[in-house]
């Protein structure tokens, strides 16, 4: 069974957890750089580390690793071999799996809740060109090269023994389709996959989300469906949208509501929810099953989701 399925037949939402990379920033690590987050698994693992143990805390059913711009591509650009590339990848995995450990072992922290997961971060070849592409989309790539560019990083995920993939901010069908495809040469493997979207009926590159859900349906490696790093006030008509076209659980995991600005390698503009963690319910009713923050969000985000998820939805539940 997957990891999705084990969760939300215990309980009624599944958290996921915050942003990776806002909370480095604020641990003092540098991430003005093409490689973004992945340039701290080289030079400061250990805070890595320490961030997904402080989302387990918060209440995290799942942690999503730091590969999301780590690919084998980017890596030899600075300098990194074939070898050492991978090897950096697999990190992402293990720092996630050493915290879940970490957290698990210790059995006043198994009270009331599953034992959390670690989706590896599989991010959009946009993520790896580093000017904002993944939320434009028209790469000029044929699916052939989409599949050949994530391969690689998708052997060396699952290799390192990630509980599944976190397909994530995936801006066009084709690459999704790309994905799908490549997917079924990992048969063991689960995976979410998550579009980022431009307006509530529409992924980043243009695509009607419907008819993207309608082409993946049927993929059985796929456990959930959704959309992350989109703006909050998108979020209730995006859920309706994949709802529509899929039996599967839906997943959120929005920004903040700032928007990102590749040039400046920064945020902008203001938080859209004054308490973010709060419209988690809203989601809910609105159809999502596993909810979480993107970009911009933190683990005092992620605490409020799960103390909903599990005191006042169970409650009103039973
Ligand atoms: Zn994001």
């Amino acid at each position: 069974m997957d990891p999705i399925s084990t969760i939300l037949d215990y309980y009624p939402a599944l958290v996921i957890d915050g942003a990776l990379a806002t909370e480095l920033e604020r641990r003092g690590c540098d991430l003005k750089d093409d490689l973004w987050s992945a340039r701290v698994l080289l030079e400061q693992p250990e805070v890595i580390r320490q961030v997904h143990l402080d989302y387990f805390k918060a209440g995290a059913d799942c942690a999503i690793t730091a590969s999301y711009q780590a690919t084998v591509e980017g890596f030899q650009r600075r300098g990194l071999n074939e070898k050492e590339s991978i090897d950096l990848i697999q990190t992402s995995v293990h720092l996630a799996l050493a915290a879940r450990d970490e957290f698990w072992s210790e059995t006043t922290n198994r009270t009331g809740r599953a034992r959390p997961f670690v989706a590896a971060s599989v991010g959009p070849y946009g993520a790896f060109l580093a000017d904002g592409s993944e939320y434009r989309g028209n790469y000029a790539m044929s699916e052939k090269d989409l599949m050949d560019f994530h391969r690689p990083r998708m052997r060396a995920l699952v290799e390192a023994g990630a509980d599944m993939l976190a397909c994530e901010t995936i801006p066009s069908l084709i690459e999704a389709r790309a994905i799908a495809a490549l997917l079924r040469e990992f048969p063991s493997i689960s995976a979410w996959l998550s579009f980022s979207a431009r307006d509530e009926k529409h992924i980043s590159e243009g695509q009607l989300l419907v008819d993207c859900v309608k082409e993946l349906e049927s993929h059985t490696q796929i456990a959930a469906i959704g959309v992350n790093c989109t703006s909050p006030k998108y979020i209730p008509g995006l859920i309706g949208n994949t709802k529509q076209a899929t039996e599967k659980p839906v997943l959120v995991y929005p920004n903040s509501g700032e928007s990102y600005d590749a040039e400046k390698n920064a945020w902008n503009g203001d938080r859209v929810l004054s308490s973010f963690g709060e419209h988690a319910r809203e989601w809910y009713r609105a159809g999502a099953r596993l909810i979480g923050g993107c970009c911009r969000t933190t683990p005092e985000d992620i605490q409020v989701i799960a103390s909903w998820a599990r005191n006042d939805l169970l409650m009103e539940r039973t």
